[in-house]
């Protein structure tokens, strides 16, 4: 290999791979324990901490009161009152907020944009290979490698439907206040009882006073164990199935002053005109 073509090496008394809130959860861990002198890198194949965050659906909100939400005892900067559901511009704020607070107590050199790849170890020494978006490379040297890289939860495609009447969209790819859309006054039936269909829904009804918008909720909305899952059956007869992350009450407390309506059972019917 040239010489050219070597990757860069770096070394750190710890390396980091994730800058979710499980990274910076260990990132905090690790400020109380190491010293000044001491050196940490922060990994992450985004372009910022943040996590799930950076990507996910730009109506997304924190679904606990914003204070629970923590790396370590850092204090949030919002000065709204505890049960404030964070938004995600806010939530994003939160997390450059924890690391610039724990850059100053410990020595973090943050490499984002940088893909972790392999590990290998050597007389006790972590050799973490990454590759840059560019395809440069990069082996961080570490006397510890955390990998705190969450889930690796893949966004769902739109359902696929038998109509050309209905149009199948995912929250993932489209924001559902803006464009088609917006400029129909059709109902809306959101398939899911979780976390994302809740979002959506509670966006649906603000952008859309008044409009139908329906929920197609699996088992049921009352038991965290039912509405951890739903299965959606398109009208090609195949089936799709989708994870809901959290259950929530706090739209079904809106519905009185709303048109949302909650339907369980699966979503058979509901994807064919
Ligand atoms: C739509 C949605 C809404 C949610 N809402 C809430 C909520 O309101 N409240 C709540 O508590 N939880 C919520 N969650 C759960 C959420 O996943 C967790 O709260 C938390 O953000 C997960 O943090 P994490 O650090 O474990 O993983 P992640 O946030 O996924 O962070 C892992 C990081 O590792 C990086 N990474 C992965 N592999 C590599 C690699 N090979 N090289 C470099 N970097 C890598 C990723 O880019 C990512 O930035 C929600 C999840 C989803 C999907």
């Amino acid at each position: 290999m040239p010489e050219s073509d070597s990757p860069r090496v770096e070394s750190c008394d710890l390396c980091i791979v994730g800058a979710g809130i499980a990274g910076l959860n260990a990132l905090f861990a690790a400020s109380r324990y190491l010293s000044r002198d001491q050196k940490m890198i922060l990994i992450d194949r985004r372009s910022r901490p943040g996590g799930m965050w950076v990507d996910v659906y730009s109506y997304v909100r924190l679904h606990q009161p914003h204070p629970m939400f923590a790396a370590g005892n850092i204090e949030w900067t919002l000065g709204q009152d505890r049960p404030h559901l964070a938004t995600k511009r806010e939530v994003l704020d939160h997390f450059r907020h924890c690391v610039d607070v724990l850059a100053e107590r410990v020595r973090v050199d943050e490499y984002f944009g940088w893909e972790f790849e392999s590990q290998d170890e050597v007389n006790g020494v972590v050799r973490a290979t990454c590759r840059g978006a560019d395809g440069r490379m990069l082996v961080v040297e570490a006397k510890q490698l955390i990998k705190a890289y969450g889930l690796a939860i893949t966004p769902n495609e739109p359902l696929a439907i038998s109509s050309e009447r209905v149009h199948s969209v995912s929250p993932d790819y489209c924001d559902l206040r803006s464009g088609d859309i917006r400029e129909s006054r059709a109902p809306v039936w959101i398939i899911g009882g979780g976390k994302t269909a809740m979002d959506t829904a509670h966006a649906l009804i603000t952008a859309y006073p008044g409009r139908q918008v329906n929920l197609v909720a699996g088992r049921g909305l009352s038991s965290p164990a039912e509405t951890a899952s739903y299965r959606a059956v398109p009208g090609d007869g195949g089936r799709a199935q989708c994870r809901a992350l959290w259950p929530h009450n706090w739209v079904a407390g809106s519905t009185a002053r709303t048109n949302l309506r909650f339907r369980t059972g699966t979503a058979q019917p509901m994807a064919r005109t």
